[in-house]
């Protein structure tokens, strides 16, 4: 849009916006990593995926969504219950966007089994991307996709719903969910006196002929419009998982009374409730008294799924970071062409590299896993390690971009400030940072065996580079100590370097050596650009970042 000018009132010497540009084409660590890890064939595909996230238009829904936040609507104006929340229509079309490309399940057959091939990793690819437009729809569309891997435990129910979450629509109407084109789930373990030590659930399950009435509260229920929720239960063999819909099979709205939307520091498109249940209708997901097993292989996908989306949110910070740089002059040059910002730029640009080969070779792992018993316990041991390192990471990463932009990065208008904000979430939900080392203590406690070939295959992969050997023998010592919890963020760090340099060291070997150098060999500096690189490598980190 061409702008009247006026002589008080010229604009200069700042960046144009970051829109309209390919968010996957220009991204060519991303690239290298989908292709290494299987997904060459899908680069049609991500392109035409990452032309239409990284539109004007793409982004303007982000802002409406996130301005225009969700209300919960608990009564009419009769005083009967309504229990709905309203959104946006700008929050409703990301969700279309994000189901017609498949993002909620395309990484499982219309029957609910593994797609198979490298699902997983153009999947993620997609949800990387997304992330770097819009987060706070991405919970219900994480959420329901990860749900599958729950469901499977009761094959009927499985077989009832796969028609509906199988298909690319999104059906926003509040109508039972056996009625709709599409559908999404949620889920409802946190409860106010526990959210990591779900054993402490009070919420109770009473039998009701094949059913359940279910009684009780959850403290954190996001996405609380979602069609069903998987719920954690205490039934009389104990804590149980339930299927719990918005309408019971009468058609009738089921008993869930939303109290309040909590009012959140970011993910502000997304509502997250607080919710009592008045003997809601729910059924029975695997067994009585195997809740938290049942729930596990959904809260295993949420997991991966916060590493890709802070992997995401760095990846917008430094994009935006580097776009501004080139732009903006200081002192009669550039800012891209001064030697310090090179220093900050060139070191986050690192990182981003380096999380997104480790997060590419994460959904290797989930592609390849129900084949390949080594890959399924890298993804085991290494799920917990790298939700830990990648999402701990974003909030300090995009302070960093924030300030590349000065003063501009700090205000409401650009998107920085909402990925900062966004950015805390990922560590938080899905097991925070030091629920994931312990995860990772129980897997090497569990399957030892398996754990020690995973760190074989860590090490083989970063031979020869600094600091890798020395990495390898403290990881061993470190979780073989009797008191292995006191250091456990010590190891489980150490051992996500290492998995960070290994998967890396097949995308693009020069930059594993760099991250080794920097990451491995020496500790890294709490602020980015405190390192030393070579002008060469800074200029082929920089033009790989963003051509
Ligand atoms: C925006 C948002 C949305 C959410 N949406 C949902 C949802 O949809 N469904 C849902 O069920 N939950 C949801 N949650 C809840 C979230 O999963 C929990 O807040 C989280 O699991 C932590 O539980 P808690 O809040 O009870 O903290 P606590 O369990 O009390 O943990 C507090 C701290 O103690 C640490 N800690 C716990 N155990 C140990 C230990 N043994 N040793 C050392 N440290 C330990 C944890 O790492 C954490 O840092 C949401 C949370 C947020 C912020």
């Amino acid at each position: 849009m061409t702008q009247a000018s006026f002589s008080t009132h010229e604009v200069f010497n700042q960046s144009p916006p970051f829109w309209n540009v390919d968010l996957f084409t220009l991204d060519r660590p991303l690239v290298e990593a989908v292709n290494v890890n299987g997904g060459a064939s899908a680069q049609h595909e991500l392109a035409q995926f990452g032309q239409h996230w990284g539109s004007a238009e793409m982004a303007e829904r982000g802002r409406l969504a996130n301005e225009n936040t969700p209300k919960l609507r608990t009564f009419d104006s009769r005083g009967v219950r309504r229990d709905e929340v309203e959104f946006h229509p700008a929050y409703h079309e990301l969700m279309a966007h994000s189901a017609h490309a498949g993002v909620h399940n395309s990484t499982w057959t219309s029957d609910g089994r593994p797609a198979g091939g490298a699902a997983e990793v153009v999947r993620a690819a997609k949800f990387y991307i997304a992330s770097q437009v819009e987060t706070g729809h991405l919970c219900p569309i994480t959420m329901t996709r990860a749900s599958v891997a729950a469901l499977a435990v009761q094959p009927e129910l499985l077989a009832k719903t796969m028609p509906v979450i199988s298909t690319r629509s999104y059906d926003p109407s509040f109508a039972p969910w056996w009625t709709k084109r599409g559908m999404t789930l949620g889920m409802g373990m946190t409860e106010k006196q526990g959210g990591t030590d779900v054993r402490a659930n009070m919420t109770r399950a009473e039998r009701d002929g094949d059913a359940y009435r279910v009684t009780g509260h959850k403290w954190f229920m996001s996405a609380p419009m979602c069609d069903a929720f998987l719920v954690l239960a205490q039934a009389d063999e104990g804590l149980t998982c339930f299927f719990m819909p918005r309408f019971a099979p009468d058609g009738s709205v089921n008993a869930l009374h939303f109290q309040r939307l909590k009012d959140k520091l970011g993910n502000r498109s997304n509502a997250s409730s607080e919710v009592e249940f008045h003997g809601a209708y729910a059924t029975r997901i695997g067994e009585e008294g195997k809740g938290i097993r049942t729930i596990i292989q959904m809260v295993q996908l949420t997991r991966q799924d916060c590493a890709i989306a802070s992997a995401g949110l760095m990846r917008s910070g430094l994009a935006h970071a580097l776009h501004h740089a080139r732009h903006r002059s200081v002192f009669q040059k550039r800012l891209a062409d001064q030697p310090l910002m090179q220093a900050v730029l060139s070191d986050m640009a690192l990182h981003v590299e380096a999380s997104i080969a480790l997060v590419m070779r994460l959904c290797r792992a989930f592609d390849r896993a129900s084949e390949n018993a080594g890959e399924a316990a890298y993804m085991r041991l290494l799920t917990p390690a790298i939700k830990y390192w990648v999402c701990k990471s974003a909030p300090g990463f995009l302070y960093e971009a924030m300030e590349c932009l000065g003063g501009n990065g700090y205000v409401e208008e650009g998107i920085l400030a909402r990925h900062y904000r966004e950015s805390p979430v990922n560590a938080i939900w899905e097991g925070s940072g030091n629920v994931m080392c312990l995860d990772v203590l129980r897997a090497l406690s569990r399957e030892a065996d398996a754990a020690l070939a995973v760190l074989r295959e860590l090490a083989e992969g970063t031979q020869g580079l600094p600091g890798a050997s020395e990495a390898v023998a403290f990881i061993g010592k470190a979780f073989s100590r009797p008191d292995s919890e006191r250091v456990a963020r010590l190891a489980v760090e150490r051992l996500a370097l290492l998995a960070t340099t290994a998967a890396l060291n097949q995308v693009s070997p020069r930059h594993a050596e760099l991250f080794a150098a920097t990451r491995l060999a020496a500790t890294h500096a709490g602020m980015y650009g405190a390192v030393e690189l070579g002008d060469g490598d800074v200029r082929a980190l920089l033009e790989r970042a963003l051509p």
